[in-house]
């Protein structure tokens, strides 16, 4: 599959990996847009928010548990941090396997541009 994330998975291709389980993986973003910005991924490739199902609802509960664990460890939790999960085009989503952004370490602002 040619899945870029998926390859990360597979560890056909390099990643900064700073959690690992049998069903999620998390990571350095590559182009971080703030102090603290790493992607949770489920190992099961799930291409949009769109395809998530029923049987995935405990696994997106645990990618948010992985997100704020790490946010805890990188001592950004306090202050806060911002999970996102971009669905689509307008949204700009690049890679078609799902992730959540924890980005932290800086304010930020709202609404989102
Ligand atoms: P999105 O635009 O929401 O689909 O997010 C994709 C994210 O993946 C972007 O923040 C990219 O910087 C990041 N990214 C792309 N390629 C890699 C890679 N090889 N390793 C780590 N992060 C990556
Ligand atoms: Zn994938």
């Amino acid at each position: 599959m040619s899945c870029l994330f998926c390859k990360i998975i597979r560890q056909e291709i390099p990643a900064n990996i700073v959690y690992e389980a049998d069903d999620i993986l998390a990571f350095e973003d590559v182009n971080p847009q703030a102090p603290v910005h790493i992607l949770v991924i489920p190992r099961k490739h799930i291409a949009t928010t769109l395809d998530i199902t029923d049987d995935d609802n405990e696994l997106i509960g645990k990618m948010h548990q992985v997100a704020a664990k790490i946010a805890q460890d990188r001592s950004v939790a306090d202050k806060g941090f911002r999970l996102v999960m971009n669905c689509n085009r307008d949204a700009g989503q690049t890679v078609f396997h799902i992730h959540l952004h924890l980005i932290g370490g800086r304010p930020m602002n709202w609404p989102p541009g």
